[in-house]
């Protein structure tokens, strides 16, 4: 079995995002990057389905600017197999890029593609649903379990309900909830040996998808400034200031 694992390039969860002045989107000039969490946990999954004997090869996948392969290289670090690159610096949405991922999937022969659920920077939370509906394959979203077996694979997902376990058929696509594993830190032996592993790169006409936008960004502002709170004395005064200031009882 081939695993294909899309990972993308995002602002590092723990840095201040900031805006744009002319509001066309946000500042990544000189800012730190990372791979996106949920993505780190799609790699270490793979990594697992591979070190249990039930893939041969775990397959790299991100599209974006020529930085891109630093994203690549820290997931080579983490054991990864080698990656796949479509150089590009246009905008991409969730559609493009899922015409991306199939059509690579596609000319690999991967018969598992694992996503992140969702990126922390533009909270699409669609790729994975695309890519699966695109491939007419089955989809096992938001996972947290999942385990090759006879034909397909056995998963869990996290519901309002509890758990749900379900059987998919092979191939599928499956994006990764965050309690699905702990992803591990790459070694130092393993950062060096990665920087011999091969990375392909690939332009868009390579796979021959139109990635041109639906969508227009109109603008992109800051989240409203929190107003300062107020101390109470005691909870008849909050009671009060909640009846009749904020007048939500
Ligand atoms: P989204 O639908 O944008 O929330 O992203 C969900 C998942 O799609 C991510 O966690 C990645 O696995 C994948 N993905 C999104 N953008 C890219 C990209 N530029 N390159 C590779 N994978 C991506």
């Amino acid at each position: 079995m081939k695993i294909l694992v899309a990972v993308k390039r995002v602002i590092d969860a723990n840095i201040r995002v900031r805006v744009k002045p002319d509001h066309s989107g946000v500042e990544t000039a000189n800012v730190k990057m990372a791979m996106n969490p949920f993505c780190e946990i799609a790699v270490e999954e793979a990594l697992r389905i591979q070190q249990a004997g039930d893939a041969e090869e775990v397959i790299l996948f991100s599209a974006g600017p020529q930085k891109c392969q630093e994203t690549i290289r820290t997931g080579l670090a983490m054991g990864a197999d080698r990656g796949l690159h479509v150089l590009t610096d246009e905008r991409l949405e969730p559609l493009a890029i899922a015409k991306m991922i199939a059509a690579a999937a596609e000319q690999q022969g991967a018969d598992l593609i694992i996503l992140g659920k969702q990126s922390i920077d533009d909270d699409h939370n669609q790729t994975g649903q695309i890519v699966a509906a695109l491939m007419r394959r089955a989809l096992g979203s938001y996972i947290s379990e999942i385990k090759k077996v006879a034909g397909g694979f056995a998963i869990t997902r996290e519901i309002d309900a509890g758990l749900e376990k379900l059987r998919i058929t092979s191939p599928a696509v499956v994006t990764t909830d965050l309690r699905l594993n702990e992803p591990r830190y790459a070694s130092l032996p393993n950062i060096m040996k990665a920087k011999k592993k091969p990375i392909d790169e690939l332009s868009v006409a390579d796979l021959g998808v139109d990635i041109g936008c639906r969508t227009e960004i109109l603008s992109v502002v800051e989240p409203p400034a929190r107003q300062a709170g107020v101390m109470v004395s005691d909870a008849g005064e909050l009671v009060d200031k909640l009846k009749n200031q904020a007048k939500v009882i």
